[in-house]
């Protein structure tokens, strides 16, 4: 059986043509099931009501449309929600919708778990467990169209649970879908490949001719710091990364989260004000959200004041993001989904309630 929803809009076509010929059926039913994967989606092929009852049915058995099954929505008191799906092999992901004026962000995941182990990040915390399949990571955007076909996402961010780099051919794919008009046709410059730097798909990436957007985990302005807060800094380290960046034809990103007395002092800020100058980066702020190690304080709100305007004052961008959806664990680096084996009791918690 293949899975339409993990192919790009020509793959598609491409498994349905011959599919459609076999069945002596008319040129114009390809355009018209094609446009209800992602343009105009539907449920199942039951609700495709514009096709005939037998070819709805054959198609249920040969392209049956895979779904995410939601298992809980939670919204916060500032608008954002936070929708967690259950896969089919029981395995269960995030993803956060942050609304925003007419902007409507989609926070996605592209794998369940990391493994990368950042010491602040919770979805690092839970290990990583599977990659998630192109569907997997489209049908994120898909169901939420479904859910509200008026005001479906207008922008993407892939920042959810998961390192999409280390799942490159996945996402590679994923891209095309979210961009193509035939797919969900959002603008590549609304769509934000979030990463800590894995060079060879950054590589990748870069070569892509759509002007996605890269958003790059930086989180220290040094390799000594930085390989304390992040383990990949042994594989793929800071002087390499920012070569990388530095050939990279697009506007890039930083993302810097401020832990209180590990990376804000603002002789730190003139440190990473030299890397991101020569980029012509823009610096992404963001104050530290809970579900990391437990040791990690956030900066006060002065010290990261302190610490934009210094940034701004050296002639870098720098924006301090607002945390959103904090009061349902919305928000990045927050996501972590609770799994089952892991629910229960451990012997020595035992021991300590009673
Ligand atoms: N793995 C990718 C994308 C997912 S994480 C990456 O690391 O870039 C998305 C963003 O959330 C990253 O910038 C990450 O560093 C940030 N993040 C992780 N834990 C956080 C926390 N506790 N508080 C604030 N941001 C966090
Ligand atoms: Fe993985 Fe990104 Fe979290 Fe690091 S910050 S553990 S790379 S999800």
């Amino acid at each position: 059986m293949t899975d339409l929803l993990s192919l790009t809009p020509d793959g598609a076509r491409a498994a349905l043509s011959p599919w459609l010929a076999a069945r002596a059926q008319p040129p114009y039913r390809l355009k018209q099931i094609v446009s209800r994967l992602w343009q105009r989606p539907i449920g199942s092929w039951e609700d495709a009501t514009d096709l005939p009852a037998a070819l709805r049915a054959e198609l249920g058995a040969a392209f049956p449309l895979g779904r995410l099954a939601l298992d809980t929505a939670q919204q916060s008191r500032d608008g954002t929600e936070k929708f967690l799906w259950k896969l089919a092999d029981g395995e269960a992901i995030e993803s956060v919708l942050i609304p925003e004026g007419k902007r409507r962000t989609l926070c996605i995941s592209s794998q369940v778990g990391c493994a990368l182990g950042c010491v602040f990040c919770a979805t690092g915390r839970m290990g990583f467990r599977r990659n998630l399949t192109t569907a997997e990571i489209a049908a994120q955007v898909r169901e939420l169209v479904l859910r509200d076909p008026a005001t479906p996402p207008t922008n993407v961010v892939f920042m959810g649970m998961g390192e999409p780099l280390l799942n490159w051919d996945a996402v590679d794919a994923a891209l095309t879908i979210l961009n193509h008009p035939d797919g969900l046709g959002i603008g590549a410059r609304h769509i934000t490949v979030s990463t800590v730097g894995i060079l060879p798909s950054l590589a990748q990436l870069a070569r892509r001719p759509e002007q996605f957007r890269l958003a790059v985990s930086l989180h220290a302005p040094s390799a000594e710091l930085r390989h304390e807060l992040m383990p990949i800094e042994k594989k793929y380290r800071l002087p390499d990364l920012l070569q990388a960046l530095g050939q990279f034809r697009r506007r890039v990103t930083l993302e810097y989260v401020l832990i209180g007395g590990k990376n804000d002092s603002l002789a730190q800020a003139d440190e990473l004000a030299s890397l991101a100058r020569p980029l012509g980066a823009l610096v992404n702020l963001l104050p530290l959200h809970p579900g990391g190690a437990p040791d990690l304080m956030p900066s006060s709100r002065a010290q990261m004041l302190a610490f934009e305007r210094r940034l701004n004052s050296r002639g870098v961008e720098a924006v301090l993001r607002r945390s959103r959806g904090l009061d349902i664990s919305a928000a990045c680096g927050q996501l972590r989904v609770e799994l089952e084996a892991r629910r229960k009791v451990r012997p020595q918690e035992h021991a300590r309630v009673e």
